[in-house]
């Protein structure tokens, strides 16, 4: 007899879910204000997460109350793009339902917090009104596919835009549950995918127990590695002869999370897989999904993404399940040149007689303060413009399709705001990213946007002092080493180990394309600063000509900076 494999208990849920309904329809009609650990799990497909507000919990605890619940919902939002209207849409929702804040996110996305339990359907079925879901944003599914924003008309803008439509229409997850939730069982017309094998009636692709976690998928230009491509566990890069798609090359098995205790787990850089035609495209990428779903481990979540399979199977095994399944060997990857990256921010021609208009939008948080009415003058802007706007993979917003002479009235409402425009902005806060952290998500070990902003006030008087403050350096926080900042791929990163304390970690590259060294453990936030500026005097009198801070601290090595920062400030 065999035994069937060990199974996790999200697993078992799943299956045994009936495609992600299970009680949710009695625990979202009953009439607490959270649901079950079951339910939380069912409903993360729906593009949502519950959560509490930590910072209330010990109040809350001394006072022989529960949690403050409530929930971030999240909106997707393939290559970022939404309209103006879709915009203001989510920000008279967050002003409604939620905590008066709007996030950006790094892969493209908008999620609204502190929604409570009974205003969700509400809020989905708005957004679905002006046809958005949020269908698929979480769960163990393909989520947002990132591709870069920038709205330049040339064929091949225009072509990476569409391919990110079409894969997130190919892997949309097909059940009725998320309509018969919050819809009312209407479920929008789409375009019937034809698949190229069929696992199940229901969920063609999926199956009943979807995929072992989430599935990253970015599309990327070489000149442009603006969504990180290398972090996905698929990415893509379009392949072209001046105006003519040549095809796609495909990296696989990249991604960011960790545990800090379990020593199996790390961040690792996607593979090269090979290149394939324009037309084999899909049929590629759901071969690799396949793939992960038949052979990801489902016994343990924390190993469960792709890039432990290929870690553990080595690439060569990987492929040749990949060409087994294709039909034909992939072809070998194709010479792109070099990566660079480019944030858009600022003003720039579309190449149809239009403009856009890059704003940084630090740590991707809408909200406004006393200093910046960032909230209003977004709104302001999206009521004033017939524009589009475009999330990028930084969390910043491109505000698409201006004439010439909406520059002066754009940059008017910016200054009316205090809006800082990417001038007025070091490059250390300009290149910066931090994730959600305190006090909603419930992974977050340290704080990470409510303090980097005062940790760049700091660095930047220390980076003017040494004369560095000009230089393009990415610093990247996160509060746990799940990393949705992407802070593995940083020059330096901060990534929460426990309260008011960080592991700093170096040697990533501006572009994306190496992974950071771990370089001290458990640094208090004091000590932050302390610990970095020696980084920083090296590299300015070591640095080679015009090498970048991740560069020269991969060159040297995180033994040796240690030994002559140690030298420098004994
Ligand atoms: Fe939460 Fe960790 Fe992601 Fe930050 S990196 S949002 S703390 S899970």
């Amino acid at each position: 007899e065999t035994q069937s494999p060990k199974r996790s208990s999200v697993e078992v849920l799943k299956e045994q879910s009936n495609y992600l309904i299970g009680d949710l329809k009695e625990q979202l009609a009953n009439d607490s204000d959270h649901v079950t650990e079951d339910g939380y799990n069912l409903l993360k497909f729906s593009g949502m997460y519950q959560q509490d507000d930590r910072d209330q919990r010990k109040s809350r605890r001394t006072q022989g109350l529960d949690k403050a619940y409530s929930f971030m919902v999240r909106s997707k939002l393939p290559g970022g793009i939404v309209s103006s209207k879709q915009y203001l849409v989510h920000d008279e929702l967050a002003g409604r339902l939620g905590n008066n804040t709007l996030r950006f996110t790094t892969r493209q996305g908008i999620q609204l917090h502190g929604i409570l339990k009974g205003d969700i359907q509400t809020l989905l079925q708005e957004l679905n009104n002006a046809l958005v879901t949020t269908l698929a944003a979480c769960g163990d599914v393909v989520r947002n596919v990132m591709a870069c924003p920038a709205p330049e008309y040339d064929r091949e803008h225009a072509l990476i835009q569409q391919v990110a439509q079409q894969i997130e229409a190919h892997f949309l997850p097909r059940a009725d549950s998320y309509y018969d939730l919050w819809l009312e069982g209407e479920k929008q017309e789409t375009e019937t995918a034809v698949y190229t094998s069929s696992v199940d009636d229901v969920e063609p692709i999926y199956g009943k127990t979807y995929l072992p976690r989430k599935f990253k998928i970015g599309i990327a230009f070489p000149h442009d590695n603006c969504v990180d491509v290398f972090t996905q566990d698929i990415g893509i890069v379009p392949v072209l002869k001046g105006e003519s798609l040549q095809g796609f090359n495909l990296v696989v098995g990249g991604g960011m999370g960790m545990s800090h205790t379990m020593r199996d787990t790390f961040p690792r850089l996607a593979d090269k897989l090979g290149f394939v035609q324009p037309d084999d495209l899909i049929k590629a990428l759901e071969v690799i999904v396949g793939i992960q779903r038949d052979y990801g481990n489902r016994e343990n979540r924390k190993r469960a993404r792709m890039k432990y399979l290929i870690h553990d199977w080595g690439l060569e095994k990987f492929r040749d399940e990949f060409n087994q399944r294709f039909g034909k060997t992939i072809d070998s990857w194709l010479d792109v040149g070099d990566f660079k990256l480019l944030d858009h921010l600022g003003w720039h021609p579309q190449g149809n007689g239009l403009y856009y208009y890059g704003i940084p939008i630090e740590n991707g948080r809408i909200h406004d303060t006393a200093d910046v009415q960032l909230r209003s003058g977004l709104k302001s802007i999206a009521e004033t413009f017939d524009a589009e706007f475009r999330i990028t993979g930084q969390h910043n917003i491109l505000v698409c399709n201006l004439k010439e002479s909406d520059l002066e009235p754009l940059l008017a409402i910016l200054k009316t705001h205090s809006i800082k425009t990417k001038d007025e902005i070091s490059k250390a806060r300009r290149y910066a990213m931090a994730c959600p952290a305190m006090p909603t998500c419930g992974l977050a070990l340290a704080e990470s946007e409510r303090y980097l902003p005062s940790f760049i006030d700091q660095l930047e008087r220390e980076l003017k002092t040494l004369g560095l403050d000009q230089e393009d350096v990415s610093i990247r926080m996160t509060g746990c080493p799940n990393g949705c900042a992407r802070p593995f791929t940083a020059e330096l990163a901060f990534v929460g180990k426990s309260l008011a304390a960080y592991n700093i970690y170096v040697g990533g590259s501006f572009e994306g394309l190496h992974l950071t060294e771990l370089y001290q453990e458990l640094v208090k936030e004091k000590d932050l600063i302390p610990t970095v500026m020696p980084l920083f005097k090296l590299w300015k009198d070591q640095r080679n000509l015009r090498e970048a801070f991740g560069d020269f601290c991969r060159r040297l090595g995180v033994e040796n900076l240690k030994t002559q920062a140690a030298a420098l400030v004994s």
